[in-house]
């Protein structure tokens, strides 16, 4: 009985994969329409979650999220992918929507701040106001305007919550390219976001943390691998995996974060890149 005291991880315990379901849980995900959003909306409805709101700019959402709709209904555990149309940068909207789903849904457990942008163009020397403004605006503004919408009905409802943002490997290790200046700097002010608002909302039982990914196969990386395909080979060197990621090896990890399993942590960075930032 001593022992048992002494060392409590031999107390009786949920089994450890029960710690990663989420079952009734509701989730918010911006950017859910494609690539990496719609993949950790997916995946958190395959973990139980009852309904993940996904939204993103298009009227209508992409054929490949309708077609993941219906993947999600076949799973047959009675969870649902939503999508509605909202811009990152409208905080307004964005307090509205949030406030809609938790007076629907009485509760607001997760949210992935997956909207992101870059903006191919010229060097840092050259690069125009606006766009420099608009890649600061929807990925450093959008994503605290989104965590900032879902946090608000977590604190109301007073069941804590995880908050994810997709920041990026880019965020702390310096790469070099066309526009970049604007996004590596605006993921690495997610890094600090996430911090400060960690500190300030583990007193609410919300946490905050950040998804670092390397070079991911998604339509952002795509589009400069349609107009430069030697990147590929460039991008594989730069980490010991020889290779890009696929958006699934980001499943596991967006499982645990957003879990029981992960409820002693908050205000991390996860970096998924392959080991870009050991090499
Ligand atoms: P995609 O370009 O495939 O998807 C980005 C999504 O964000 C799109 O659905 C896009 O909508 C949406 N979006 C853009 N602007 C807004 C806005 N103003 N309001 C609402 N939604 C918006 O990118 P990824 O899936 O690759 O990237 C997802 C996140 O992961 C981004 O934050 C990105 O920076 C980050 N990341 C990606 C990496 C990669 O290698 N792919 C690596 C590291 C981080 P629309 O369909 O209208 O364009």
């Amino acid at each position: 009985a001593v022992e048992a005291k002494a060392n409590p991880s031999i107390q009786p315990r949920p089994k450890i994969f029960d710690e990663f379901a989420l079952t009734d849980r509701v989730a918010l995900v911006s950017g859910g329409n494609r690539g990496i959003g719609l993949e950790t909306a997916i995946t958190l409805c395959e973990a139980g979650a009852r309904v993940v709101y996904c939204f993103d700019l298009p009227e209508e959402p992409s054929e490949v999220f309708l077609a993941s709709q219906d993947f999600v209904r076949k799973l047959g555990n009675n969870s649902r992918l939503e999508y509605f149309r909202a811009d990152v940068r409208d905080q307004q909207l964005l307090w509205k929507k949030a406030e809609e789903i938790g007076d629907k849904e009485q509760r607001l457990d997760i949210c992935v701040a997956a909207a992101g942008i870059v903006r191919p163009g010229t060097g840092c020397l050259e690069s125009p106001e606006e766009a420099f403004k608009e890649v600061i605006d929807v990925n450093t503004n959008g994503v605290f305007f989104t965590a900032q919408a879902a946090g608000r009905q977590m604190a109301c409802f007073g069941r804590g919550g995880s908050i994810i943002m997709i920041a990026s490997a880019a965020g702390s290790v310096a790469v070099k390219g066309p526009e970049v200046t604007s996004y590596t700097s605006a993921k690495s002010a997610v890094l600090q976001m996430a911090r400060s608002m960690a500190c300030e909302l583990g007193c609410k039982k919300i946490r905050v943390n950040t998804l670092s990914p390397g070079y991911i196969h998604t339509q952002m990386t795509g589009a400069f691998l349609d107009m430069h395909p030697e990147l590929l080979d460039e991008w594989s060197r730069l980490n010991p995996l020889g290779r890009i990621g696929r958006p699934d090896e980001l499943r596991g990890v967006v499982t645990w974060l957003a879990s029981d399993a992960s409820t002693f942590c908050t205000g991390s960075d996860i970096i998924m890149d392959g080991g870009h930032h050991a090499w």
